[in-house]
């Protein structure tokens, strides 16, 4: 039996929970607002039903749980954005939510939780986490996160008010205990706690803040951003894995350029990629490129199409390999290829790029070069190749600001289309 499953566990929740209720009973603090949907100008049919089921199953299991987090923020905004990820957290820990759902699996280590598959979608089903701060000088962070409590404790581990709003499928209604409402009628990013300690506690918060100031053109206290800016470097502590899959969510969401210049008002590219410091790289230098790239990477998240992390990487480090191939005395193929693997070695120290991912960059750079140099057209196999094509399309995008570049697309863009219609004339003839 586990450490969560002994009687110890609801003994404590009963407690914290007495003396919340307490506190409120005596005006000592706030207690939770509740809001109907309707008072929220929302609408049941707003939450994916088949998410909402989920939900709803647990709660009939006798399990309290809500919807919570993004989309409930993306609701309230009402400027369009549509929540793509619902979240679901619940008082039923792994084992039982797993016991609910036969299809589902338990994951992850620095926090449990379960994917439940609905239909193509899968749900993050978690449990509530506990509130216990004292803990941290004696239990490790992954102890202390697999710590399981009630909607009272959980709500003060969530980063910002505006993603603490918690969403009660059966009573139709959203409970506040944050002010995370209100904050999100004035677009006010409000921490949780205290900034420094929130921050300390998981940098990667500091990423966050800067997504979501992007994505909802939120504002943020100035004592707050001054600390982001000067705390970026905690960031180099926290796991690689972590910073990776915040950085392709930070691109992934509509509003790729937005939050590229908040990386780099924050400094954070330099942080994160150390060349671009150490070379002392001038982002005005790329700015026209930067903004093209990210302006094509938006359009495909309108049009529902996938986002090539091949080429979101190509694109963000494109300064660091341009200026290192630039110092070249002669660009040879070897000596291009030295320059790809370093740079990659080297910008990986602190954001994880997987081995798949650096070849797929090296084969993105050493086609830019072979497009800038070759003479003689690719073979028509190659044309077709996908990974040919999003190459094709990086380079397109850097001949929009340089003449000689130019011209050579327009050489290989003839070829290309030839090739295709040679193409589709051999399958005619088939
Ligand atoms: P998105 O719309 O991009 O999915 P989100 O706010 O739902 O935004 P998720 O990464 O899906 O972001 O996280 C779900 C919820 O979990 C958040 O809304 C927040 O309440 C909580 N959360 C996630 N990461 C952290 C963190 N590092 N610290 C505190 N709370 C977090
Ligand atoms: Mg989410």
């Amino acid at each position: 039996m586990s450490i969560q499953e002994i009687p110890l566990r609801f003994l404590w929740n009963m407690a914290y929970r007495g003396v919340f209720y307490l506190g409120v009973y005596v005006n000592a603090w706030e207690g939770p607002k509740t809001y109907s949907l309707k008072q929220l100008k929302l609408n049941p049919k707003d939450f994916n039903a088949r998410i909402a089921d989920v939900a709803l199953k647990l709660q009939k299991h006798g399990y309290d749980a809500y919807i919570v987090g993004g989309s409930i923020r993306d609701l309230l905004l009402r400027d369009g954005v549509v929540p793509k990820d619902f979240d679901i957290v619940t008082s039923a820990l792994p084992q039982q939510i797993k016991k609910c759902f036969s299809r589902s699996r338990i994951i992850g280590k620095r926090f449990r939780i379960v994917h439940v598959p609905v239909g193509r979608e899968v749900v993050e089903v978690c449990t509530f986490r506990g509130a216990t701060p004292w803990l941290s000088w004696c239990f490790s962070d992954r102890y202390r996160n697999n710590i399981y409590g009630s909607i009272e404790q959980d709500v003060w581990r969530r980063d910002f008010s505006c993603n603490a709003l918690y969403y009660d499928v059966k009573n139709a209604n959203v409970v506040d205990f944050t002010g995370g409402v209100q904050d999100i009628k004035n677009k006010k990013l409000a921490v949780i706690g205290t900034c420094k300690a929130r921050f300390k506690d998981d940098p990667v918060r500091m990423l966050r803040a800067l997504r979501f100031l992007a994505k909802t053109n939120f504002r943020m206290d100035s004592s707050c951003q001054e600390e982001i800016k000067r705390q970026r470097r905690w960031l180099r502590q926290v796991s690689k894995d972590r910073l990776l899959l915040e950085l392709t969510k930070l691109f992934n969401q509509g509003h790729a350029y937005a939050s590229f210049k908040a990386l780099v008002d924050y400094d954070y590219l330099g942080t994160l990629f150390s060349g671009y410091e150490r070379l002392g790289i001038k982002i005005e230098n790329y700015q026209q490129l930067f903004k093209s790239v990210f302006h094509a990477i938006d359009l495909k998240y309108q049009r529902n199409q996938r986002l090539s992390s091949s080429f979101l990487f190509a694109a963000l480090l494109w300064p660091i390999f341009d200026t290192h191939a630039n110092k070249l005395n002669k660009k040879t193929t070897y000596s291009v290829k030295k320059v790809i693997y370093r740079v990659l070695k080297f910008e990986s120290r602190y954001v994880a790029i997987p081995g798949k991912l650096q070849e797929a960059i090296r084969d993105l750079w050493m086609l830019q070069f072979l497009l800038e140099t070759k003479e003689k057209p690719f073979s028509e196999d190659r044309y077709r190749q996908p990974r040919f094509q999003v190459g094709y399309e990086l380079f397109c995008l850097r001949a929009k600001h340089n003449e000689v570049l130019a011209e050579k697309a327009i050489m290989w863009q003839s070829q290309f289309e030839s090739a295709n219609t040679n193409h589709l004339s051999g399958q005619t003839d088939e």
